[in-house]
């Protein structure tokens, strides 16, 4: 690579802050709300033309269930039940509460709501507005760079949360990285305009999906509510791309859009001729990238069969849930000892018990859960990485992922970041304890 030099110039400082998020997905956002609850000023930096990330601009709709397995006790609450709440009030989500979907939600609703959120909590927003660098002072994050139609400008903060899916501030300031080997592949979610009830999916994409250049592979589809005759659809992965390299998103964002227009044109071809695209998600789904080193490392076997941890920060129940980069497989484990692995059109299935192959005598937990630690990486005293940057291995991570779990790790991330302010502490020196009872205290269930 050769390099050009930038003259050193002067950046305005746009905004100052006790606490700055980057990435308005849920999490982000609700780890902004849970600060400004507590007094925090607080700004968001968002690429995107609205929030909510992945569960708006991204078109996925589910959000699974908030009860324990048995469906009795609610063990998630706090921000995404407020939503919930909400979205029903205006008929915009349904529930289902089984093994797959919480609910379904309405995801320009969604997006809405978390505008109205935003300002009704104080939280000044920046949209349209590219992080790309970061000033550190020692052991402290001083200011983020960002780029938006005004130019470039530094925003200011006493802490800084990286809700940013990749995890950018953390790449800059060098925090210790790792991939899987194998990604969970991404998706380009769509709407199609048509029924497909009477089509068997699997079965047309096996006969006529080489037709269309469509891999053999499959996905999943559902509805959103109070839309008359259109579907959501995820039928498709992007093989091969890493979406934390540049080249590797343009290249996946294009073969995605590529693909939806491609199982449309089959459907509307083989299933039924009144099929039409309605619309595209405006950013690739991206599942699975860089994850960071912190404290805690959520394991699989740990996650599934230990839930004791004195300073809880997020409870779950949401299967593991990998979708293979290599065999068109889906792999889900639960917490019964009960796996599967469906192999798409081929309809083959491999099924088994992990916890008697593993000899595991314990308990059947009702509920999963992971401790603050999680969330406190070494290296820089006002920072906190949380979303689907976390430290997990890799079956652990296809269970966390999700945005029930994710909404709860981000309330946590805004909880420490004002409880540091406040206190005068580092993000190390927080006792994690303390973090749980005031999550409590403004609402969860932990
Ligand atoms: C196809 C698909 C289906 C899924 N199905 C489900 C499901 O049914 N239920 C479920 O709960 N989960 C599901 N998941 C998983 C879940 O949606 C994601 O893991 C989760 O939404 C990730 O949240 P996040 O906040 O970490 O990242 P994101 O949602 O990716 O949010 C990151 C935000 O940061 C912004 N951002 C990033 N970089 C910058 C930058 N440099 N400057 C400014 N802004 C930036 C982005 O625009 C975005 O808004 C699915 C994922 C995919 C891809």
């Amino acid at each position: 690579m050769t390099f050009i030099s930038q003259p050193k110039k002067e950046i305005p400082i746009i905004y100052e802050a006790d606490v700055c998020v980057l990435g308005g997905s849920c999490t982000g956002l609700f780890a902004a709300i849970r600060a400004a609850r507590l007094g925090a000023k607080v700004v968001v930096i968002e690429k995107n033309n609205c929030l909510g990330g992945t569960a708006t601009a991204g078109l996925v709709n589910i959000w699974h269930s908030l009860f324990d397995t048995d469906y009795k006790e609610q063990v998630i609450a706090g921000l995404t039940d407020e939503f919930e709440q909400r979205l029903l009030r205006e008929n915009a989500l349904v529930f289902e509460n089984n093994v797959s979907v919480g609910c379904r939600f309405n995801p320009a609703r969604l997006a809405c709501l978390l505008d109205e959120m935003a300002n009704e909590n104080n939280i000044k927003l920046f949209l349209h507005t590219y992080y790309s660098d970061v000033i550190t002072e020692k052991d402290k994050i001083n200011a983020v760079i960002v780029n938006n139609k005004n130019g470039v400008g530094a925003i200011q903060a006493k802490f800084f949360i990286d809700a940013s899916g990749d995890g950018d501030i953390a790449r800059d300031i060098g925090l210790e990285s790792y991939k899987y080997d194998y990604l969970q592949p991404p998706t380009s979610c769509f709407y199609i305009q048509g029924n497909t009830d009477d089509c068997n999916i699997s079965q047309v994409i096996a006969d006529h999906g080489k037709e269309f250049g469509l891999d053999d592979d499959w996905g999943w589809y559902g509805t959103v509510p109070n839309l008359k005759n259109i579907s959501f659809r995820a039928d498709n992965h992007i093989f091969d791309v890493d979406c934390s390299n540049a080249d590797d998103l343009t290249k996946a964002e294009i073969e995605g859009r590529r693909k939806a227009k491609a199982f449309t044109d089959m459907f509307k071809k083989y299933c039924n001729s009144d099929i039409e695209l309605v619309s595209l998600c405006s950013n690739i789904g991206i599942r699975d990238t860089l994850h960071y080193k912190t404290r805690f490392k959520a394991s699989e076997i740990e996650l599934l069969t230990k839930n004791n941890y004195d300073d809880v920060i997020l409870k779950g129940t949401y299967r593991i849930d990998m979708h293979h980069q290599n065999d068109n497989g889906i792999t889900f484990k639960y917490l019964d000892g009960t796996y599967v692995t469906l192999f798409g059109k081929d309809e083959r299935t491999e099924k088994g018990n992990w916890r008697d192959e593993l000899g595991i005598n314990s308990e059947v937990l009702k509920y999963y859960s992971v401790p603050f630690d999680i969330l406190v990486q070494e290296k820089f005293s006002n920072f906190i990485p949380v979303g689907r940057m976390l430290n997990a291995d890799s079956a652990a991570f296809g269970a966390l992922r999700v945005m029930v779990n994710l909404n709860q790790l981000g309330e946590a991330a805004g909880v420490a970041a004002y409880m540091c302010i406040d206190a005068n502490k580092s993000v190390q020196e927080l006792n994690g304890i303390s973090v749980k009872n005031k999550l409590n205290k403004g609402g969860s269930t932990l």
